[in-house]
């Protein structure tokens, strides 16, 4: 068993890292700072081929599998978390597209998305009252000669402000609970796809969060992404996947603020000697470094078996659960490291925690997912057989 990335997993994963230092990690404070969609960085992504990157290369992305997709994002999440959520969704809409596009469809989006000529992709599921329970999503399309009309309102969509394509979850009958739901792909200059302004977050500053309203926004029938009625299956593969690109996310902003109390453990000085020589810091550093080893551990477990094609919904929400928790105790301790230059936003520990609280509520909270953990281990066994 090699718990090591091969060398082409090891190119993505350097290919990210030195991105991350050279484009996104001169604009990270200053974007959390003031705010704003991080245009910019997008683009420089696109151009890197970091917007397709587990989509094959016949639809113009990189081909490169899950694990490297894995670690590259934990490599861009160290630098800039807020640019990283805009291309975590963005590579979940190339990648629902890829898997449940039909040929047109996929010809047509998938290769604008992996290029940025679609800005990003943004992923419209949630709603006022439909958050953790998507069965209780009011939004609905009804169909006409000429397609769709969809109509209602979606909460909290990253990238909504400035997104060129959207996958849009919408009732096309009147079956209840997540039944009769379908999924639609609207552009966003689509008439009747109002954006709202960005709300005001505690972190993620850099990227941007809207409500999206769909008043009269008629879309033609080759808009339908799958079958008629089966939106909610594809909400829930997506979300699986999605899953194991939020852990890689928590990962990379826990590593961060780790290294960060690493450095500050050897080059500070109190009573006398480092205060890394302290064992109380000491603890604070193995216990952080432990838990992000097992959460490491566990997304690449998830990340290789969905690159295989096998089951992987339980091992992705065992990853997301593990990661981000484990990733914002790690978070917290390194601010206790660095004393109250942990707590002032000159020092980058504190945007970590603020960044990292939320892997714990989007794409389904940490409830949801010990909710999705418990119901399998009642199918199968509890060592997931
Ligand atoms: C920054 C940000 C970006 C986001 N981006 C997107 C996006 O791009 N697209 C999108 O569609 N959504 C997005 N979301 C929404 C996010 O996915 C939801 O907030 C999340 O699914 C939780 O839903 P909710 O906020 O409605 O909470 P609720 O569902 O109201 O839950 C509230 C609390 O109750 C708990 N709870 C609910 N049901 C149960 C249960 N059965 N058992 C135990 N506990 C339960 C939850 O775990 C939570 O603690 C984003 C949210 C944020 C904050």
């Amino acid at each position: 068993m090699d718990l090591r990335p091969n060398e082409s997993q090891r190119a993505v994963q350097e290919h990210a890292r030195s991105f991350a230092q050279r484009v996104l990690a001169p604009e990270a404070a200053r974007l959390d700072r003031e705010g704003g969609f991080p245009r910019a960085n997008l683009a420089a992504a696109a151009q890197a081929g970091l917007l397709g990157i587990n989509v094959p290369p016949a639809l113009g992305g990189r081909g490169a599998g899950v694990v490297a997709y894995s670690l590259a994002i934990t490599e861009t999440a160290r630098v800039c978390a807020a640019t990283t959520v805009a291309l975590c969704v963005s590579n979940m809409v190339a990648e629902v597209v890829t898997h449940f596009g039909n040929e047109e469809q996929r010809r047509e989006l998938v290769p604008k998305l992996c290029r940025g000529e679609l800005v990003v992709g943004a992923f419209a599921l949630s709603e006022p009252g439909a958050g953790s329970d998507p069965g209780g999503m009011r939004t609905k399309a009804t169909r006409t000669d000429r397609g769709w009309v969809i109509e209602g309102s979606k909460l909290w969509i990253t990238s909504g402000t400035d997104a060129g394509l959207f996958v849009v979850w919408a009732r096309t009958s009147d079956a209840p609970g997540t039944r009769g739901i379908s999924t639609f792909l609207v552009r966003g200059d689509t008439p009747g796809l109002i954006r709202g302004k960005p709300e005001h977050k505690m972190g993620l500053n850099g990227s941007t969060t809207t409500a999206i309203d769909l008043e009269g926004c008629e879309v033609g029938p080759e808009a339908m992404l799958g079958e008629e009625g089966r939106g909610f299956p594809v909400a829930m593969m997506a979300l699986d996947g999605g899953r194991i690109g939020i852990a890689s996310q928590a990962l990379g902003i826990g590593l961060a603020a780790t290294e960060t109390a690493r450095r500050v453990a050897i080059d500070r000085s109190r009573f006398g000697r480092p205060l890394g020589d302290q064992q109380a810091v000491q603890h604070m550093l193995a216990d952080s470094a432990t838990e992000l080893d097992a959460a490491r551990l566990l997304v690449l477990r998830a990340a290789w078996l969905k690159e295989r094609g096998t089951a992987f919904s339980r091992e992705a929400s065992i990853a997301k659960v593990f990661a981000t928790e484990r990733s914002f105790a790690a978070c917290g301790r390194a601010i206790q490291v660095l004393g109250a230059e942990g707590y002032d936003e000159a020092f980058e520990v504190e945007r970590n925690y603020r960044d990292v609280r939320v892997t714990m509520i989007y794409e389904g909270t940490s409830e949801v997912q010990r909710i999705v953990i418990s119901r399998d281990i009642m199918r199968r066994f509890a060592d997931g057989g």
